[in-house]
């Protein structure tokens, strides 16, 4: 028997006419660098209806890929709303790719149109010639004048293209399995891959993301959305914001920890969310320049581990609640969240809190493990995540890489465990995962244990190869500003934290640990200065 509900469609297009009509109020603020240039959800939705007009003249009249390269601000949101909104899809561009990773990217996407920030043109410019698909470019911030484009790319200003138009667009009606935004995985290893989202999978995200097991956003909370819109869709908060009427504070290209403070200081957001590399050099600073910032009632961090020595730090020194959650671009990308079961007080609801979180009911999990058998949810048991639900991709775009699905559900690449009551704790990822006599040593549990020492800001810790073991760990370590510690120390201070035949013989110094294009431990560039002689190591 079928059901009498409507067949409504979950469209973005109504997201847009829901955030502007409602919360037409709510704010947006994106920081210049001394302060905020402010607008609001009204007015973002009558920018996009010009923005709509613009791109339709443009030639953007179907399914069209409409590009953005841009920092996390004002404009970003008004494509990020468009775009999908007029039945085109968004594809955010990732400012940091290698710049042949760009042109793939482009490429492969075939986009029509790219809108570029001012500040990055120099950076989009170089690679334009070979983006074989382009054909117009963009420019916020008045900045169109300065590129000198190849034939058959027309270069406009964004302001301009939009003045004069109809603030009002016969937004139209989608149907919600269609695609409505792509993003790549940052390519860590090989091509970077695509991931479509539809209207459809991106609604359901926004609505788990307000859920009080999830960030619990709600319209009397200002979110500064510190994680790139370029990456993993900002973890979904731009959508999620726009349903229940969140304003947000955007940092534009202000990323250090020092403008980050004075934006807390001047926008007192109640919620941010960022990758924990972020908050570590937000904790320096803080340390260093002490600053109330209770007014966030919490901080979501994901991306890589949350190091629990940070996590307490923020509790305990600035009354700040972190939240740790795990996702992938692939993912949507929200997958857990680590909010403890009621009966949790204490040090047990703190063992929940470091975990990768607990799955929401739309996203099903499982452990298999190398045999290709699912291992049982026991807390101890180790195997590969694989998952399941509507905002998880079964596929990557053009079939790249099909070994990554298995039965229809994704392989994460992530190893861990899961308790019976459903919290999941990841070891690692696979490939970082440290073989050391057949047994197996959890490179993030070894970063962990080296963070929570007081002298260290930062701990990456690679397998190296070892004629007996086959791979032993090798502790990269950034010392805290003002601080000095020796390996000795540190490994006195880790020998009653993890167990005998797990501590690290080899140590290294190093100025900063190498990232990725998204801020996470780059350790492939640590295994290759490792490999070419370039570590100054310590062995015990
Ligand atoms: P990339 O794969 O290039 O790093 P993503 O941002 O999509 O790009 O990364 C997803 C991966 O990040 C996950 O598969 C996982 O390995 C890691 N990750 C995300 N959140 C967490 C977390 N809370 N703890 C540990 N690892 C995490």
């Amino acid at each position: 028997m079928l059901s009498t509900m409507q067949d409504d469609q979950l469209s973005l297009a109504h997201l847009l006419r829901h955030g502007v009509r409602m919360h037409g109020d709510s704010e947006v603020a994106t920081w210049t660098g001394s302060g905020s240039r402010k607008t609001t959800f009204d007015r973002i939705g009558r920018r996009s209806a010009q923005l709509a007009h613009a791109l339709r003249e443009l030639g953007v009249t179907a399914d069209q890929r409409v590009g953005t390269f841009m920092w996390n601000n004002a404009e970003h949101l008004e494509c990020y709303l468009t775009i999908p909104a007029m039945g085109a899809v968004l594809h955010t561009l990732n400012i940091r790719l290698f710049p042949e990773q760009l042109v793939f990217v482009v490429n492969d996407a075939q986009d029509h149109v790219v809108v570029v920030d001012g500040s990055l043109l120099p950076l989009f410019a170089r690679q334009l010639p070979e983006m074989t698909t382009v054909r117009h470019v963009i420019v916020t911030g008045g900045a169109a004048g300065a590129l000198d484009a190849p034939s058959g790319v027309t270069v406009h200003s964004y302001d301009e293209l939009l003045d004069g138009r109809p603030e009002t667009f016969e937004w139209p009606e989608i149907e919600e399995r269609s695609a409505a935004a792509m993003c790549y995985t940052s390519g860590t290893t090989g091509d970077p891959k695509g991931v479509v989202y539809s209207h459809r999978s991106i609604w359901l995200h926004s609505m788990q993301v307000c859920m009080t097991d999830s960030m619990r956003l709600t319209d009397a909370d200002k979110a500064l959305v510190i994680v790139p819109m370029f990456h993993a869709m900002s973890w979904g908060m731009p959508y999620a914001a726009f349903m229940v009427g969140t304003s947000m504070v955007l940092p534009d290209r202000f990323l250090q920890p020092g403008p980050i403070a004075e934006i807390l200081a001047e926008e007192k957001p109640t919620f941010a969310g960022a990758v924990p590399t972020i908050w570590q050099g937000l904790l320096q600073h803080l340390d260093a320049n002490p600053q109330d910032i209770s007014h966030l009632r919490e901080v979501v961090v994901g991306g890589s581990a949350a190091p629990p020595a940070m996590m307490h730090a923020f509790e305990e020194r600035y009354d700040v609640p972190v939240l740790h959650a795990w996702g992938m671009t692939e993912t949507s990308p929200l997958g857990s969240v680590a909010r403890p079961p009621k009966a949790a007080k204490g040090e047990e609801a703190w063992r929940y809190r470091y975990t990768q979180g607990r799955f929401p009911a739309s996203v099903r999990a499982r452990l298999i493990d190398d045999n290709g058998d699912e291992v049982p949810w026991d807390g101890e048991s180790v195997g590969e995540l694989e998952v399941k639900g509507p905002w998880i991709t079964g596929s990557y775009y053009g079939g790249a890489d099909p070994d990554k699905f298995h039965d229809g559900w994704l392989r994460t690449g992530d190893v861990g465990k899961i308790t019976p009551n459903g919290y999941l704790t990841l070891t690692d990822r696979a490939k970082d995962v440290i073989k050391s006599g057949g047994e197996w040593i959890s490179s993030v549990d070894l970063e962990n244990a080296v963070m929570a020492h007081p002298a260290v800001a930062e701990a990456a810790v690679i397998g190296v190869p070892d004629e007996k073991w086959d791979e032993r760990p090798l502790v990269a370590v950034v010392v805290r500003e003002g601080e000095q510690v020796t390996a000795e120390e540190l490994r006195t201070f880790l020998a009653d934290k993890v167990a005998k035949w797990q501590l690290p013989e080899h140590w290294t110094f190093v100025d900063e640990v190498p990232k990725t294009s998204v801020g996470k431990f780059d350790k492939k560039r640590l295994r290759a200065a490792h490999a070419e002689g370039k570590l100054d190591i310590a062995h015990f």
